[in-house]
Order: structure tokens, then C-alpha cells, then sequence
């Protein structure tokens, strides 16, 4: 096992991947931008380095003020967190190439899957089924483009090949609308990710968002976690989530999840990674692979008992997982509500003091926050201020207990989205399960304020 890990993230991340490094014995360094001098993780830390300003690119971005903060702290390994440069293959290979262990796949596997077009090709090599859609990327000529989408069919979604983040993606209803449509997502996608490249896709009506967790060791050992449904979504970005998701027969998760298990096999993928499907009338279609540890993990945790962050730091150092597939038992259900620093019902960012922080408890309940009593939220970074996740033998327990831990939870000096989740969970539909990735939006579009 490693004797000291330099943590290259902030916020609620941080603080989460500190306590794993706390429980395993491993020295954790603590990275921070002058924004976040105070910390909570900042302030508990055995070492912090400060690393630049409050803007990511001269902070949180910034490779080789990380990459000395490792050097100058006698780190030996470098987790990257989720978002920053987490899925960054340049950043994976100049961590390893400077002699640390990067905590998540090899840049090749991080490359492959980053581009959504390749990840996709991957993906129908290793039998994993996709949404039907353009044969990679799509030509220049509008033409061809034309053809393309009458071979799938309308409607269509065009998408950035280098996307992320709900971003970079555009529905087409008719053809009079495609190439314009097609024009501006290069545009968009160029400015935004770098890389112009733009594939189609047909465009599912209503499906569900389900994702299968996978953990792999450098032994060519994969499991999978169960699944989690994310369909709970505003604008393609994820509020909720739960598993199991409801009302998916286990034979049919079973199913995907051992390809899963063998697509890792099959491209020597190591740590932990999530498949993202739509699910639509019985069937899945992949979507992409995030190839790191995602914001909703403590879900998986909750029903499996497993420690996802620190099993991806032992798989790291080498170790062998701990457990095989037939270890692995879904136990109850769980759910998560991300807590933004936002306007609950118009969404604008509310960044500002925290007068009041008051965080709920009591049985299967779980925060994983940074934020304290007189904490500042900056408004350099996502406006995530934390998570509440509770566990409950079944979805109506695991239910009531949100509805009792959102009841208890106070925040005071800037908005929060608190009160849409409290809404949300005495939604009739929500309450009944299975609702698609349209729900949240149609719901916001007749629930006016
Ligand atoms: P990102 O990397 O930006 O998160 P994804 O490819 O994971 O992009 O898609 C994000 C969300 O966009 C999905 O969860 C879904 O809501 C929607 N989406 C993506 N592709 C399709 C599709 N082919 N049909 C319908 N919705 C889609």
C-alpha cells in the first residue's frame, strides 16, 4: 500500500477521499487554490499545498503546480477526484511519467474512452450494446449527413465527440433543421472541448438512465456493483439518484453488467468506471464511460457495503480486489439528492456565506459535504455543496427517511435546491418509480413559480 497520496480536487470529493486515505492508514496531501484556504479537509489535513489561484485553470487545472506539490510532499500517488482533470489522458501520463501512480485506468484506456466516438467503437467490439447511430463521425458533407439521419431515423441527437457534462449535445426533429443544427454543435463543441468532432445518434423518446458500476484490478479481475438510475436530470446533468433502480428485472442487470465485466476485461481496463445506458422498452444502450469515480458512488456503497473509494486506491497500489462477483449482494435500496448552491426553481448559482448549516442524522442516513457553519462558497467551481444519501431495506424506507433527513437539513445565507427535492420526493410518479430522463424537466415546465 501506498504510504502517502496527493488528493488533486476540492470540495466534497476532497473531504471523501481523505477519509479513505484516513481509514486505509495512507498519508493524504491536501491540494488547494486561495479560494479554499479554508477547508474544512484544508484545515484537518496532516499537509495542504497550495497550488494557485481561485481560477481552475491556474489551480485545480494546473498539471505542474500538482505535479510539483506531489514531488515537494514525497507523494507516490496522485487521485484525481472526479471532474478537473480526472479524464484528462495528457494529465494521467505525466503523473506516471513523472514516477507517481495514477489512481484510475492508463491513459490509454482514459483516451479511448474521453472520445465518445471511440468509446463507442470499443464498446460494439466488446459486445455492448449501443444506441443505433452514425457508423463514427460524421462526414463534412451535408449529403452524406442527410443520408445518415434518414438511415436512423428521425428524431436525432447530435453529439461532441469530446463532450462532458451534459454539454456539447443537440435534438433534431426534421431535416430542414439538421445541418445547421449539425454546423452549430461543431462549432460549439470546437470552442468548448477543443475537438470539433460530432457523431448523430437516435434520439430515444423516453428512456431511463441507468449506469453500471465496475471495479477492476490490475490482475485482469473485474466485478460489477449493481446499477443506479439517474433519470432524475434538468438540462442532461444528474440531481438524483438511486438504486436499485426500480421496477428493472435483476435477470436483465445481471445481463449487461457481466458485459460490462467483460468489456473491462477485454480492453485491460483498471480501477473503478461506470457504463452509462439509456434504458428504453426492455433494452439497453450505452451512451459512455466515465473512467472515474463518479459524484453518486456513495449510492453503490450504501447497497453493496463496499468502499469504492478505497478499493480504487488499493487496486492502485496493486492489490488484488478484495471480493469476487459472487460477493457482491444488493442489499436494500438507496438514494442520493446533490445539494447545489442554487436557485431552486431558476437554477442561478448562489454562491455566499453560509449563516447556518445545519446537517440531518439518524438511521441509513449519510452527508457527504465540506461545508460548515460560516463556510464561504466561492463562485470559482460547481455549485455542489454536498450530497445526502440514506440507505433503507426498501425504496418507501429509504424514501421517508430523505423525506425526514431534507426536513431536518437547514441552510442559511444563500439559496439551495432543497426545497425542489423536498417537492420531489412527495411527487406521486417519483413515488411510484421508473420515471424517464424528460420527468424532472416536464415537471419543472408545469410547476411554473
Ligand atoms: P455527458 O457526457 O455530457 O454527460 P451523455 O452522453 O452521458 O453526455 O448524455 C447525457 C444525457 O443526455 C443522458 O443521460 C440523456 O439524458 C441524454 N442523452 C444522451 N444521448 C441521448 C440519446 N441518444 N437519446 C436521448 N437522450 C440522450
Amino acid at each position: 500500500m501506498f504510504k502517502k497520496i496527493l488528493i488533486a480536487n476540492r470540495g466534497e470529493i476532497a473531504l471523501r477521499v481523505q477519509r479513505a486515505c484516513r481509514e486505509l492508514g495512507v498519508k493524504a496531501v491536501m491540494v488547494y487554490s486561495e479560494a479554499d484556504r479554508d477547508a474544512k479537509y484544508v484545515k484537518l489535513a496532516e499537509e495542504a499545498v497550495c497550488i494557485g489561484p481561485a481560477p481552475s485553470p491556474l489551480s485545480y487545472l494546473n498539471m505542474p503546480a500538482i505535479i510539483s506539490a506531489a514531488e515537494v510532499t514525497d507523494a507516490e500517488a496522485i487521485h484525481p477526484g472526479y471532474g478537473f482533470l480526472s479524464e484528462n489522458a495528457g494529465f494521467a501520463e505525466r503523473v506516471e511519467k513523472s514516477g507517481f501512480q495514477f489512481i484510475g485506468p492508463t491513459p490509454e484506456s482514459i483516451r479511448i474512452m474521453g472520445d465518445k466516438v471511440s468509446a463507442k467503437q470499443a464498446m460494439i467490439k466488446a459486445g455492448v450494446p449501443c444506441v443505433p447511430g452514425s457508423d463514427g463521425e460524421l462526414p463534412d458533407d451535408p449529403v452524406q449527413v442527410r443520408r445518415i439521419a434518414r438511415t436512423i431515423g428521425y428524431p436525432v441527437i447530435i453529439k461532441a465527440a469530446g463532450g462532458g457534462g451534459g454539454r456539447g449535445m443537440r435534438v433534431v426533429h426534421t431535416e430542414a433543421a439538421l445541418v445547421n443544427a449539425v454546423q452549430m454543435t461543431r462549432a460549439e463543441a470546437g470552442a468548448a472541448f477543443g475537438n470539433p468532432a460530432v457523431y448523430m445518434e437516435k434520439f430515444l423518446q423516453n428512456p431511463r438512465h441507468i449506469e453500471i458500476q465496475v471495479l477492476a484490478d490490475k490482475h485482469r479481475n473485474a466485478v460489477f456493483l449493481g446499477e443506479r438510475d439517474c433519470s432524475m436530470q434538468r438540462r442532461h446533468q444528474k440531481i438524483i439518484e438511486e438504486g436499485p433502480a426500480p421496477g428493472i428485472p435483476r435477470k436483465l442487470i445481471d445481463r449487461i453488467g457481466e458485459r460490462c465485466v467483460a468489456a473491462c476485461k477485454k480492453i485491460g481496463y483498471r480501477g473503478a468506471g461506470t457504463f452509462e445506458f439509456l434504458y428504453e422498452n426492455g433494452e439497453f444502450y450505452f451512451i459512455e464511460m466515465n473512467t472515474r469515480v463518479q459524484v453518486e458512488h456513495p449510492v453503490t456503497e450504501m447497497i453493496t457495503g463496499v468502499d469504492i473509494v478505497k478499493t480504487q486506491i488499493m487496486v492502485a497500489a496493486g492489490e488484488k480486489l478484495p471480493f469476487t462477483q459472487r460477493d457482491v449482494q444488493i442489499r436494500g435500496h438507496a438514494i442520493e439528492c446533490r445539494i447545489n448552491a442554487e436557485d431552486p426553481y431558476k437554477f442561478v448559482p448562489s454562491p455566499g456565506r453560509i449563516t447556518l448549516w445545519h446537517a440531518p442524522g439518524g438511521p441509513g442516513v449519510r452527508v457527504d459535504s465540506h461545508v460548515y457553519h460560516n463556510y464561504f462558497v466561492p463562485p470559482n467551481y460547481d455549485s455542489m455543496i454536498g450530497k445526502i444519501i440514506v440507505h433503507g431495506d426498501t425504496r418507501e424506507q429509504a424514501l421517508a427517511r430523505m423525506r425526514t433527513a431534507l426536513l431536518e437539513t437547514v441552510v442559511e445565507g444563500i439559496n439551495t435546491n432543497i426545497p425542489l427535492h423536498r417537492e420531489l420526493m412527495v411527487d406521486a410518479k417519483f413515488m411510484a418509480g421508473g420515471t424517464n430522463i424528460h420527468y424532472l424537466e416536464d415537471w419543472l415546465a408545469h410547476h411554473k413559480r
